[in-house]
């Protein structure tokens, strides 16, 4: 079979080159708190689908949540959006502070996205915390001997348990751009950007989709979270409360009207 023209050749091992990447599990890996801390940027090729990703572990800020939460908040999953112009989103905003409904998010009918070359997976502490990650401030009055400096391990334990029992949903935020309709070889990158939203109930399953999206399909994961089941904006008016550690989502909330949020 004559080679597609539509596949680039690639080397496959560069000297130097990027690591090679064969399963999720290798692309986005747990990090403790108390143990190393993942490279901030690295470039792998993910083998089995022949593709580079720029995978970056950088934490996220309450402003990178801002820039998605129209997407978050109003959006489908497994349908492609345009980012809402800034009235559409204060018009929500205003709708929902007068205990209105808000508006449908419009999907768009022919996405067309594109496969990017080297899309990024952005794998913020979302993707990479353990649930039962190390507590080191005990919060349960736990004999400890005077001068241990480590992780109590019965807050650990505890709060390990606990999380494994509360039912959470991981959002992805994927992007890429529009191809330009008609087709037009050589000029496909000029689209707009376009965004889908993912769910998925345990980091696993987030990571997995990662891995499949960029390698696969060659889209960009902009931007990742975790929330309560029982507390997502479905259930719940638009506040956002941002929790420092994952645990914390484990823990019953006295307000019952904020969506809290890990990222
Ligand atoms: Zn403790």
């Amino acid at each position: 079979m004559p080679p597609s023209p539509y596949i680039k050749s690639r080397p496959s091992m560069l000297p130097n080159g990027p690591e090679l990447i064969t399963t999720p599990a290798e692309f986005i890996s747990t990090y403790y708190s108390n143990g190393a801390s993942p490279d901030p940027g690295r470039v792998v090729r993910i083998t089995p689908f022949k593709r580079n990703v720029f995978v970056s572990s950088y934490r996220a800020y309450i402003a990178d949540f801002e820039e998605y939460k129209w997407l978050l908040q109003h959006g489908n999953t497994d349908v492609w959006y345009e980012k809402p112009k800034k009235s559409w989103i204060r018009h929500q905003d205003t709708l929902e502070a007068s205990g209105c409904e808000p508006e449908e998010l419009a999907a768009m009918d022919n996405a067309r996205p594109v496969s990017l070359d080297t899309p990024r997976v952005w794998a913020s502490p979302a993707l990479t915390t353990p649930t039962d990650d190390d507590i080191f401030d005990c919060i349960g009055g736990h004999s400890i001997d005077d001068g241990f400096t480590g992780a109590c391990p019965t807050c650990t334990d505890e709060k390990a348990e606990a999380l494994d029992s509360t039912p959470l949903v991981y959002y992805l935020v994927l992007s890429t751009c529009q191809a330009s309709d008609p087709f037009l070889h050589g000029a496909h990158f000029n689209g707009k950007p376009i965004y889908k939203l993912i769910k998925c109930g345990s980091r696993d399953a987030a990571v997995a989709e990662a891995f499949y999206s960029s390698g696969l399909n060659g889209w960009t994961v902009a931007f990742s979270c975790v929330m309560r089941v029982d507390e997502t904006f479905e259930e719940r008016d638009g506040k956002i409360k941002r929790v420092d550690d994952l645990w914390m989502l484990a823990e019953e909330e006295d307000e019952d009207d904020s969506v809290r949020v890990f990222f």
